[in-house]
């Protein structure tokens, strides 16, 4: 929802928003920058002003690396984590009671999800949206799974059919019930999704942000700074533009 709200603002303040694009290059031009979208054999220039990389870390460093090396090298060095999200519709009245919003898994358990979220419990939408919609017009309750932990790569190594069973067999063990079989399930996998913040992560966002700061009309934001969490990711987001308008 965010992304679609945040596109439709925008576009009525006049913004034209391009997406569906990859921007391959970034170069200093004359007064501003220049930036390379699209495929190779048919690239898009855009003359800029200014420009916000709100990037993950490894393409941040790849548009880096002629202009703000120091600051490449150190993204270049941030790993990630990949994960799926599996969502199971189950039918309400085949269901035990949930209570709470989910639960997190420590790694010590040795269980397959590291996480679930009590979607239909956690947000009315999702609990509105699941009345009704069953079969036959039952209502459905949506929960959801997630596994795939920093380098454990392999754990999402698998067809999505088996990370869904495995996902419903753990939590048929934490909910201490024997769980229906879902109405619908759908697994969505995030490749890289998570910036991990390693040991000496501040220094190493001191040392981006220094050498993007000799970049005039050049800001980054995102993930991979102040925080993972979409708040942190807007914060970043108004830091940016704070500083390209010089305020
Ligand atoms: C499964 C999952 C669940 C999460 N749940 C929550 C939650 O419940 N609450 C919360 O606060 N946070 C949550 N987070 C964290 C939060 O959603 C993310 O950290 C945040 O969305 C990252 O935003 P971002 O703008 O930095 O990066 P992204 O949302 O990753 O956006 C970066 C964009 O850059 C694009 N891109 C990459 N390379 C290029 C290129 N060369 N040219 C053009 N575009 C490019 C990508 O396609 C992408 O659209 C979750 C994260 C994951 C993975």
């Amino acid at each position: 929802q965010l992304p679609a709200t945040l596109v439709e603002r925008l576009t009525e303040r006049g913004v034209t928003v391009r997406s569906g694009t990859i921007v391959r290059e970034l170069h200093r031009a004359q007064t501003g920058w220049r930036v390379v979208s699209g495929p190779v054999p048919a690239p898009e220039v855009h003359e800029a002003d200014r420009v916000v990389l709100a990037l993950p870390a490894v393409p941040t460093a790849r548009l880096l690396r002629d202009v703000a090396p120091e600051a490449s090298a150190a993204l270049g060095t941030v790993e990630t984590a990949s994960m799926a999200v599996l969502t199971f519709a189950f039918d309400a009245g085949a269901l035990p009671e949930l209570t709470g919003s989910g639960f997190l898994v420590p790694p010590r358990d040795g269980r397959f999800i590291k996480a679930a979220t009590f979607s239909a419990v956690k947000w009315d939408w999702v609990r509105a949206a699941g009345e009704g919609a069953g079969p036959g017009g039952a209502d459905l309750v949506l929960l959801r799974a997630s596994v795939g932990r920093h380098r454990e790569a392999s754990t999402l190594q698998h067809p999505d059919a088996v990370l869904l069973d495995r996902a419903h067999a753990d939590l048929a063990l934490a909910l201490d019930a024997v769980l229906p079989r879902p109405v619908a399930r759908h697994v969505q996998r995030w490749g890289g999704g998570l910036p991990q913040y390693a040991v000496g992560h501040l220094d190493l966002v001191a040392t981006v942000r220094e050498s993007v700061a000799t970049c005039p009309g050049l800001a980054v934001a995102g993930a991979t700074y102040e925080g993972v969490g979409i708040p942190a990711c807007i914060a970043t987001g108004r830091q940016a533009a704070r500083e390209l308008l010089g305020h």
